[in-house]
């Protein structure tokens, strides 16, 4: 079967634009409104000839029971299942407690990660992407989702280490 690739972060960060820019087509729902896509759903990819499974999930999310809930759960079993994993981060939001815990989680799993500076629409925000060094998980990877700035580079890197 083909590496399976997650897409993971917490809500309204850009996790389901991404798929759609990776798949070149609007197949997974993108709303205005966190927390839309409940569970983890599976997609058919390629990039530069390699074919791949890409996995939307939905976030964490700080409720009324604290950090988790079943779309966590569902989220934490994407990465389970994983060879490697794109963390969405909002660049223009920075780093914020959520960030924190979906990090330590993926140091926990272990899987190849790489960091998605989101929401960088332009030459401006590179420097927001710069401040998630912080996040300790290494190069964040500057992009547009909405716009497609930066995906190309972001999935050359994906693919070596799937
Ligand atoms: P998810 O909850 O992480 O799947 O986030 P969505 O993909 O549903 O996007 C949440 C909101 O962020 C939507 O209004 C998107 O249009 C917006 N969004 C996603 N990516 C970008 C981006 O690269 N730039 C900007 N400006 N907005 C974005
Ligand atoms: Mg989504």
């Amino acid at each position: 079967p083909p590496p399976v690739l997650a897409v993971v972060g917490r809500p309204n960060v850009g996790k389901s634009t991404l798929v759609n820019r990776i798949l070149g087509r609007r197949e997974a729902v993108v709303q205005d409104t966190p927390g839309v896509t409940r569970d983890r759903v599976s997609y058919p990819a390629d990039w530069s000839g390699r074919q791949f499974t890409l996995v939307d999930t939905g976030g964490w999310e700080r409720d009324a029971k604290g950090l988790g809930s079943r779309v966590a759960d569902q989220a934490e079993i994407a990465i389970a299942l994983a060879d490697a994993v794109l963390f969405v981060v909002d660049a223009v939001v920075g780093p914020t407690d959520e960030d924190e815990y979906v990090v330590r989680m993926l140091r926990r799993a272990g899987k190849p990660t790489l960091l998605v500076a989101n929401k960088v629409d332009d030459q401006r925000g590179e420097a927001d992407a710069a401040l998630l060094w912080s996040l300790g998980l290494g190069e964040p990877y500057p992009v547009s989702a909405l716009h497609g700035r930066g995906s190309g580079d972001l999935l050359d890197a994906a693919l070596e280490v799937l």
